[in-house]
């Protein structure tokens, strides 16, 4: 008996010669990218030094490659097979060295057939911009209507320069325009322009991604009137927009995410010289990526963990330290993790100048008022259809982090290209069923990559595939970091 092999011919004798591939499913690196980025195809064609055809590859499924290439956790690595061997495939890295080589700027525009329908997007980040791009490919008449004066979102406003280079972002966002998106800044959504202002300008679908913008507080007196408190995402936002220059000798941050070593690693750089980190769990508990937090530390970042803030001490209206008390972990949480508890009598003092709340953001929801019927879930997001992005109101959809909650970027493209298929199926009456996303869905995910792991999809790994030392991303020595000033 033969064994069958994934390539070969139907039978010996057939004439012509014919080969049948057999796929049983996509690989699980493509399988766990929330956008279905063709991992083996961009690898592939940067293997054959195609730099343009593996950012373009990229492009089909994210308008950002370069964007990604910096900033994706990439969730596709924890499941690259070649782990199996030795480490994964470098799919992020690969991703930036394709993109930094590409001219996708000089490459011609397709050619788009124009239909006459109009769709108004809200918020220029990436669900907002990723959702114009593939609308706009499909002929639809697009316009995207942003709050702040420049468009990208938390890219421009949050992730910091020396993260994610101005220079990448916007050639980034300038394709993408370039495909005939109009983009109005300065508007707000709710006060400059409303739901009903857009359906008497003829727009006939409105997709809104304006993100998660407002910070949590800490819930501490005097947190709003106190000088010298200024929360993280303001904070980020004045930075990236040139409009912060200086925030004291001494700053504390208050949390553990990417928001919170964002922050401290800022306040660093426009010259604050003690600068620390407070943190109510463990080390290990650090939602924010560990390179980050390297980078923080390498920085001479302190970072307070298992601690927990009390009290602004203020002088003169003033912040001038913040009293903390340190914890042990407790019972498991709802979160699936040990739940931080304060130890009596453990109280002390962390002087500052600036205090930073970075704990979490949520959506400015306040103009939902002005559209009745729009339903909001239990967690304060807009309510969608999983497939399409469809909310309650026929002709709006919605997606990004308003949706999701505060997520990744990979996560918001992945909406905004979801977003783009369901406005496309309303405006041509498609019925929600046929929609191909190719995207998998987070709750199959686990069960498909288990089946291949078991065997049933992939095939073995050759017993004598040989451990490979590859090369590593360097990481500058942190004096020789740019400022980002
Ligand atoms: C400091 C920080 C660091 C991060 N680091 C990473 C990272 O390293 N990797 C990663 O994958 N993710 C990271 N994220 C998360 C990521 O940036 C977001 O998940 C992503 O940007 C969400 O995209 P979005 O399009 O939904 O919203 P946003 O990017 O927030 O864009 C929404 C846009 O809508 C605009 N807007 C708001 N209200 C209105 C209105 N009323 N009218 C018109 N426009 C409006 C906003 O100004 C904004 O431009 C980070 C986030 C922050 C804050
Ligand atoms: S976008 Fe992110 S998750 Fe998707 S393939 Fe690239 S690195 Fe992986």
């Amino acid at each position: 008996m033969i064994s069958r092999k994934a390539i070969g011919r139907s039978f010996p004798q057939a004439i012509p010669i014919t080969f049948n591939i057999e796929k049983k499913d996509r690989a699980p690196c493509r399988l766990t990218c929330p956008a279905g980025i063709n991992v083996q195809g961009y690898i592939q064609l940067i293997g054959q030094k195609k730099y343009d055809q593996a950012a373009s590859l990229v492009m089909e499924k994210a308008p950002f490659p370069g964007v990604l290439g910096r900033v994706c956790p990439h969730p596709c690595e924890a499941e690259c097979r070649r782990k199996l061997v030795d480490k994964p495939i470098a799919i992020k890295e690969l991703k930036r060295f394709a993109a930094d080589r590409a001219h996708l700027e000089t490459k011609e525009l397709p050619d788009i057939v124009d239909r006459k329908e109009k769709i108004a997007v809200i918020g220029a980040g990436p669900a907002g911009l990723t959702a114009a791009y593939f609308l706009r490919l499909k002929g639809y008449q697009v316009t995207v209507f942003e709050k702040l004066p420049v468009p990208g979102g938390m890219l421009k406003t949050g992730i910091p320069d020396f993260r994610l280079p101005p220079d990448i972002l916007d050639k980034e966002i300038n394709i993408i325009l370039a495909h005939g998106i109009s983009l109005v800044p300065n508007t707000a959504f709710g006060s400059d322009i409303t739901f009903e202002s857009l359906k008497q300008d003829g727009f006939d679908a409105v997709f809104l991604s304006s993100g998660a913008h407002e910070s949590l507080s800490l819930g501490l007196e005097g947190e709003d009137t106190i000088e010298g408190v200024i929360d993280a995402i303001s904070f980020l936002r004045d930075i990236n927009l040139g409009q912060k220059t200086d925030c004291g000798q001494k700053v504390m941050i208050v949390g553990g995410g990417n928001v919170a070593i964002d922050a401290a690693r800022c306040a660093k750089r426009i010259g604050s010289a003690d600068v620390s980190i407070v943190y109510r769990r463990t080390r290990d508990e650090m939602p924010a990526y560990e390179e980050e937090i390297i980078g923080a530390l390498e920085e001479n970042i302190d970072i307070f963990t298992l601690t927990a803030p009390m009290k602004i001490i203020s002088k003169e209206g003033r912040v001038t330290g913040i009293e903390c008390i340190k914890n042990e972990l407790g019972e498991m949480d709802d979160s699936g993790r040990r739940r931080p508890v304060n130890i009596l009598g453990s109280e002390f003092m962390i002087e500052c100048d600036t205090l930073i709340p970075a704990i979490g953001q949520k959506t400015d929801l306040s103009w939902t008022d002005a559209m009745p019927g729009l339903e909001i879930t239990n967690y304060n997001r807009i309510k969608t259809h999983p497939v399409t992005l469809q909310t309650s109101l026929d002709n709006v959809f919605a997606g990004g982090d308003m949706v999701t909650g505060p997520a990744t970027v990979i996560e918001a493209i992945a909406q905004g290209r979801k977003a783009a298929g369901g406005i496309d199926n309303y405006i041509n009456r498609i019925e929600t069923d046929p929609i191909k996303t190719n995207q998998v869905e987070p709750d199959q995910l686990e069960n498909k990559i288990k089946q291949g792991l078991n065997g049933e999809v992939y095939a073995d790994i050759p017993v004598n595939t040989k451990v490979e030392e590859r090369a590593c991303v360097q990481f500058l020595d942190p004096e020789k970091k740019g400022s980002i000033l």
